[in-house]
């Protein structure tokens, strides 16, 4: 990769054959020298995608659909788990975490040096990164919703850390656990259910909403996945499933 290229911004578009993915590109191919695709996913439309690869030339490009229906049935009728890792709101550069599309808050601080910007444009630019990952999650959301005739679908999203914007003159995610402010060690953990999943796993909803202010941590994560997907192993702890206490089943 040359210099001129590692400069540019990467970025992911998901759904790119609907119509914000294709939004977002006619942007980025006005800016091509700001911004590179990294990867593009869609769900059936071949034709565009590979238009769109044709076009863009994305280092990848997934027909999430396609992979999925390539996995033995039998084990699809088990349950699949499709894991998504974004680089979100992960510091110093937020503002190449979002496209221009999203970027609502200005003006945002355009450094790795955080720094050398005011607190107003470091937290612009991280804010800036939570519009994305919301419309991230939301475009997740709407793919998963639209196969739920044919599957039970539920997402589980949680962070990797916080960030420090500048507060008592902490930045990045960085300090020891033992000295590190709660900005970067409290993260959330968001939980969506079908409603079939929701009568398919006997986890309601509105007890989940009741617990939401229990603690939990990463270590819940690993046996949470495992209660939600129903599978039996004796590395499984009920206790460290955040979702156990309101599963009826
Ligand atoms: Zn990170």
């Amino acid at each position: 990769m040359n210099a001129q290229t590692s400069k540019r911004t990467r970025v992911t578009v998901l759904g790119s054959t609907g119509s914000i993915g294709k939004n977002t590109l006619d942007v980025i191919a006005r800016h091509p020298e700001r911004f590179e695709i990294h990867a593009l996913t869609a769900s059936r439309q071949v034709d565009l995608l590979l238009e769109q690869c044709l076009r863009f030339s994305p280092r990848f490009a997934v027909l999430l659909d396609a992979e999925l229906a390539k996995l033995p049935a039998e084990r699809r009728a088990r349950g699949t788990v499709v894991v998504l890792h974004q680089m979100g709101s992960h510091g110093p550069a937020y503002h190449k975490r979002t496209p221009k599309a999203f970027k609502v808050f200005q003006p945002e601080c355009t450094q790795t040096s955080l720094a050398a910007c005011s607190l107003e444009e470091v937290r612009n630019a991280y804010d800036n990164t939570i519009v994305y990952t919301d419309h991230f999650l939301a475009r997740t959301i709407d793919w998963l919703r639209a196969r739920a005739d044919r599957t039970t679908p539920a997402l589980l999203y949680v962070s990797d850390h916080g960030e420090s914007l500048g507060e008592n003159n902490l930045y990045l995610h960085g300090l020891p656990y033992a000295v590190a402010p709660q900005t970067q060690t409290r993260v959330p953990w968001i939980t969506w259910l079908s409603s079939d999943f929701e009568g398919w796993r006997g986890s309601r909803i509105a007890c989940l909403q009741r617990e939401r202010e229990r603690a939990l941590s990463h270590d819940h994560l690993f046996h949470s996945v495992l209660g939600l997907m129903g599978v039996g192993t004796e590395v499984y702890q009920r206790e460290l499933d955040a979702y156990a206490a309101c599963a009826s089943r």
